[in-house]
C-alpha cells in the first residue's frame, strides 16, 4: 500500500521532467519524493494511499473557497454542457469583466489571458507600447511569471533551485531589466537619476509572496507612486496572488495608491487557469484591436474559467465575515507558531499578512525535517521556505487545531521539547 505514491511518481518521472511541470513542485529543496494528488474537498488534499493533507498550498493561492466548493462545481457543470472555448466574446467574460471592474474601481476595462505570467507580459508590453520607453524597474526576490527579462533576481522558485537568472535567458534580453531593493526608496531615486526617461513601468507586488511573505510597505509604495508620476512612468500592480486575497477587491485599495495598471490571476479563475491585467481606458485602449500594441491568445476568456471565476466572486462579494475569520485565524496560527519555536529554543521567522504566513528557519536542514515531519502528520505546507502558505474559507479550527499540533511536533522534532498546545 505505502508503495503506492512512489510507484506513480517514479511513471511520472518517465514522463515528466522531474516529475512535475513546475519546479517549485518538486520537493528539490525538501527533499524525498512530491505526493502524487487524487482529488481535493474543502482544505484537504488526498493521495492515492488513503491519506490526507491539511493543505495550505490550496494551488499556490488560487483556492480561496477550498478546493471544489459544490457551488462552483455545480457552475462549471451547468456550462460546460453548452461548450467550453468559443474563440469568440461570450457572456460570462463581459459579467466577470464587469464584475472585477466594479470590484476594483480604478480598472476601467481588462483583458483576460491564461496564466499570471501572461498578465505581467501583457501589462508590460502595454506600458512599453504607451510611453515608447524600454526599460522596466523591478524588485529583487519578487517574482511575476516566467517571461525571459522577468527571470533575473525573481523570487522563490530560482530561490528554492538557487540560482540567480535562469540559463536559456540571453543577457541581451534582461538588459533593459533595472532591480532595485524592495523597500529601498533611495534605490529607485537613484536609478530615476540615471535612467528616468528611458523607464517605461515600475512593477511592484504590493504584499509579497514570492520570498516568503513580505508585508506591505506603504510609505514605499507611495514613494513609487510620485516618483512614477513624475517621471512619466507608469506604475504597475502585481495582485495575481493578492487581488482578492485579503478582502472583495485589489489589496492596492487598501493602502490608498492607485496604480496604472494591476495584473491578476489566481483567485479570479476560481482555481482554473487565468491571467488578466487592466487599468484606466486612456492606457488599455493602446491595446490590440483598438490600438497599435498586440496582444492575443486562444483561449482567453474561456467561457468555463470564467464562470469558475464569477461564481467564486458571488461568493466573495458576500464573505466579509469570511475573510476576517481567515485572517484572525492565520494571526493565530503564526503567533502559536512563533510561541511553540521559542519554547523549544528554535529560532525561526513567522511571517504572516492576513491570511498569507511563510516560515524561515536559520538552518536549511530544519526546514527540512520540519517539512517531512509534517508531512507524514497528514500537513501539506509549501515545499520551500521562499514560497507562501494560505488558508481559505474551507479551513476550520480544528484543522488549525491539528496543524498546531503537528507542527508542534515537527518542531520538537528538530529540536526536542514535549510541550502541548492550549488550543
Ligand atoms: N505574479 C506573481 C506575484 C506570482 O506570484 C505569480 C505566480 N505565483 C505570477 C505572477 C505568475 O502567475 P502564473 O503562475 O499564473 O503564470
Amino acid at each position: 500500500m505505502a508503495k503506492i505514491n512512489s510507484k506513480l511518481f517514479f511513471k511520472a518521472k518517465k514522463y515528466l521532467v522531474g516529475g512535475v511541470d513546475s519546479p517549485v513542485r518538486s520537493f528539490r529543496y525538501v527533499g524525498g519524493q512530491p505526493v502524487v494528488i487524487k482529488a481535493g474537498k474543502g482544505s484537504t488534499l488526498y493521495d492515492y494511499e488513503g491519506k490526507s493533507y491539511i493543505d495550505y498550498v490550496l494551488s499556490f493561492g488560487a483556492l480561496i473557497l477550498g478546493h471544489a466548493h459544490p457551488q462552483v462545481v455545480k457552475a462549471l457543470k451547468h456550462k460546460i454542457e453548452s461548450g467550453f472555448s468559443f474563440g469568440a466574446t461570450n457572456t460570462s467574460e463581459i459579467a466577470l469583466a464587469k464584475t472585477i471592474t466594479r470590484a476594483i474601481p480604478f480598472i476601467d476595462k481588462i483583458r483576460f489571458v491564461n496564466s499570471g505570467t501572461e498578465a505581467v507580459m501583457g501589462a508590460l508590453r502595454l506600458s512599453r507600447g504607451y510611453t515608447g520607453r524600454v526599460k522596466i524597474l523591478k524588485f529583487s526576490n519578487s517574482f511575476h511569471g516566467s517571461a525571459d527579462y522577468l527571470l533575473a533576481e525573481s523570487g522563490s522558485g530560482l530561490a528554492t533551485l538557487n540560482i540567480a537568472t535562469s540559463a536559456g535567458v540571453p543577457q541581451d534580453f534582461i538588459k533593459h531589466t533595472l532591480v532595485a531593493p524592495y523597500g529601498n526608496i533611495s534605490a529607485v531615486e537613484k536609478l530615476f537619476k540615471g535612467y528616468g526617461k528611458e523607464i517605461a513601468a515600475v512593477i511592484v507586488e504590493p504584499v509579497g509572496g514570492n520570498y516568503g511573505v513580505i508585508p506591505p510597505d506603504i510609505n514605499f509604495l507611495n514613494g513609487l507612486r510620485r516618483i512614477t508620476r513624475k517621471a512619466g512612468s507608469l506604475l504597475v500592480f502585481d495582485e495575481v496572488i493578492t487581488g482578492f486575497r485579503f478582502h472583495y477587491g485589489s489589496s492596492a485599495q487598501d493602502f490608498g495608491v492607485t496604480p496604472d495598471l494591476i495584473c491578476l490571476g489566481k483567485i479570479i479563475g476560481g482555481g482554473l487557469p487565468i491571467g488578466a491585467f487592466g487599468g484606466r481606458a486612456e492606457v488599455m485602449r493602446h491595446l490590440a484591436p483598438d490600438g497599435n500594441v498586440y496582444q492575443a491568445s486562444t483561449f482567453a476568456g474561456n467561457p468555463v474559467v470564467m464562470q469558475a471565476g464569477l461564481k467564486t466572486l458571488e461568493i466573495l462579494a458576500n464573505s466579509r465575515r469570511e475573510y476576517q475569520r481567515i485572517n484572525a485565524l492565520t494571526d493565530y496560527l503564526s503567533q502559536s507558531l512563533r510561541e511553540g519555536a521559542v519554547r523549544r529554543g528554535i529560532d525561526i521567522d513567522v511571517v504572516n499578512y492576513k491570511s498569507m504566513f511563510s516560515l524561515k528557519f536559520r538552518q536549511k536542514k530544519q526546514f527540512t525535517i520540519f517539512y517531512r515531519h509534517l508531512l507524514k502528520k497528514g500537513v501539506y505546507f509549501a515545499p520551500s521556505e521562499f514560497e507562501t502558505d494560505f488558508l481559505s474559507f474551507a479551513h476550520t479550527n480544528k484543522d488549525i487545531a491539528k496543524t498546531l499540533d503537528a507542527t508542534l511536533s515537527a518542531i520538537s522534532a528538530i529540536g526536542g521539547g514535549n510541550d502541548t498546545w492550549k488550543c
